[in-house]
């Protein structure tokens, strides 16, 4: 039985030897136990559904949302002479009848279906008659409301596929599995506990990045000039910043493409198609884009805003590096990215309890972007994924062995203003009171008495904000979940209070001291918009903002 695995292996796909969990996932469904694949992206999934329904008799069913990847998918089969097609509405009517005669007469070893052909009776009734080898959920987490990508019409058809007898054996692959995306899956197709194969998450190829305080418009421009052959993503949080980068980098001659979900369906085909060939090789892109992209070379994906939670983010960056070669996911972080994260999920059409959740994962996504340890570990701590608990020795934290600090004063002062503010605001308010802000709500809320008003003056805001956010993510304060989070203390900051514990920081991605040179880098940049602006309309650039004015414009937008 190996050894017949192993030579399909060989002489269909080319491949020497199995990755890990490949086997042990077809050794299940080859004894025709209903088994659950979680895989990194990359990590070969497909290859666990195509050997066994090689090595079975009859037509192997491939369910998948993923209009896009159906055709790659049934290309590159028919391109090792398997035979292969796809059910969706991408087809036309009488190309769908002609496919179904043909998969009638079990001419296909693999059909993949959209989940919505099973609407109607029809592909069912064609499934009844046929011998099946195999029927495999492919991105099984869309079938879970806990997924990111919860798709109501692909849960619905489980019950019905159920029902019918000639199904030898259920398979469920996917990438992004938290734990309760498992048990959701687990419940749905009666996979036991010792069926479920999960080889981590851990992407040793991966090199994860935080930036902060960078322009990013600037950055990314930089970043492109010096990496002007690779083939990346960037990743924006809305059409409007999508819309807006690609035109800054098409004026500048950079060869890039743009998908979001405004575009026509033929304009966004355009773009992936010349994405895929390298025509364009970098793609600036919302969240739209990607589920199912197979392209291997993509060399880093950078995103250019914070996104709203954990599993997306690695689900997006994991699209860099699928060959396994060395690739970077960069994360251009600002402050602001929480209010606009916030906003988002304020404005969705979710329920309070989904709210809720959704926030508390934003926090999460908060704390990865201040944590000072190893941020593949953190990631991997994020989906208890406990098989590696090494420091990943290449992500920013980690290279950035930078001057440890020992903060615990400064710590000890912003717990106890927390306390003194009754444990009742969050970060901003905090960080203005530490300050000694004039801020209007200030006085409102009668905060300028407290004892701690002012403790911290000579920090500015941002350098507090930072501070705080560092606590929260190492755990050394606590947030109350919603949408205003509320700072308060746990066990570990009374231990901090007390003497008993120690608080270190790297200092160095968090500008301290001189104050202008946080927002140095902006104000260039700013100065450089100024002296382009004017260059164009024939004047002195002092005419349109003195340095005074940009460097007062450069506080207001941090970023
Ligand atoms: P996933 O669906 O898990 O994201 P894919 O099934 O698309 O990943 O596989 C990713 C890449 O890895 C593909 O290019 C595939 O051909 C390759 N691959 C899969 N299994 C093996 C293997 N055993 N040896 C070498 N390459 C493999
Ligand atoms: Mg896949
Ligand atoms: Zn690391």
């Amino acid at each position: 039985m190996i050894a017949e695995q192993q030579n399909i292996l060989k002489t269909y796909f080319g491949y020497e030897s199995f990755r890990p969990g490949q086997s042990e996932v077809i050794d299940k469904v080859m004894s025709l136990t209903n088994t659950l694949a979680v895989m990194p992206t990359g990590g070969g999934k497909s290859i666990c559904y195509q050997v066994p329904g090689l090595a079975r008799d009859g037509t192997a069913i491939i369910i998948s949302p993923l209009i896009s990847l159906m055709k790659d998918q049934v290309d590159s089969l028919l391109a090792l002479g398997i035979s292969a097609t796809f059910i969706n509405s991408s087809i036309t009517s009488t190309e769908l009848e002609r496919r179904m005669t043909d998969i009638a007469a079990g001419r296909y070893k693999f059909v993949y279906v959209a989940p919505e052909r099973f609407e109607s009776s029809v592909f069912v009734n064609v499934m009844k008659k046929i011998k099946i080898a195999l029927v495999a959920f492919d991105e099984a987490h869309c079938i879970s409301q806990w997924g990111h990508d919860f798709r109501p019409s692909y849960r619905s058809i489980v019950p019905n596929l159920k029902r019918l007898r000639n199904i030898p054996v259920f398979m469920a692959l996917t990438a992004t599995a938290t734990e309760e995306v498992i048990t959701d899956i687990q419940g749905l197709l009666q996979i036991e506990e010792q069926h479920v194969i999960n080889t981590g998450f851990a992407r040793d190829n991966l090199a994860f990045h935080i930036v902060k305080g960078k322009d990013r418009t600037t950055y990314i421009r930089a970043f492109l000039e010096e990496n002007p052959d690779k083939s990346g993503i960037i990743y924006t949080a809305t059409r409007k910043q999508a819309d807006t980068l690609f035109e800054q980098l098409e004026k500048r001659d950079i060869q890039v493409a743009k998908y979001h979900a405004g575009m026509s369906e033929t304009e966004r085909k355009l773009a992936q198609t010349s994405f895929l060939h390298d025509e364009k090789p970098v793609m600036i892109a919302t969240n739209a884009f990607g589920m199912g992209i197979d392209k291997s070379n993509v060399r880093y994906v950078i995103h250019y805003a914070m996104p709203m939670n954990i599993e997306s983010y690695y689900q997006e960056a994991g699209r860099a590096g699928r060959d396994g070669e060395a690739s970077d996911c960069i994360l251009l972080f600002s402050p602001q990215d929480i209010q606009l994260q916030k906003f988002l999920i304020e404005q969705s059409l979710m329920d309070e309890n989904a709210k809720q959740q959704e926030y508390r994962k934003l926090q999460s996504m908060v704390n990865y972007c201040h944590t000072q340890g190893c941020l593949s570990k953190f990631i991997l701590d994020y989906f208890k994924d406990r098989t590696n608990q090494e420091n990943c020795g290449s992500c920013s934290n980690c290279v950035d062995h930078l001057e440890k600090t020992d903060i615990t004063e400064e710590a000890q002062m912003i717990m106890s203003c927390v306390k003194r503010m009754g444990e009742r605001f969050g970060v901003s308010m905090t960080a203005k009171v530490l300050k000694g802000s004039k801020d209007k709500k200030i006085q409102e809320f009668n905060l300028h008495t407290l004892s701690t008003y002012g403790l911290m003056s000579a920090y500015t805001e941002k350098e507090l904000t930072e501070r705080i956010h560092f606590l929260v993510a190492e755990q050394l304060l606590a947030t109350e979940e919603g949408k205003f989070p509320t700072l308060k203390l746990n066990q570990n900051s009374v231990e901090v209070l007390k003497g008993k514990r120690t608080v270190d920081m790297y200092t160095a991605p968090i500008p301290t001291g001189e104050d202008d040179d946080y927002y140095k880098d902006l104000f260039e940049s700013l100065r450089a918009l100024r002296k382009e602006i004017a260059d164009e309309n024939n004047i002195p650039p002092y005419v349109l903002f003195s340095d005074a004015t940009l460097k007062e414009l450069s506080r207001y937008f941090p970023d």
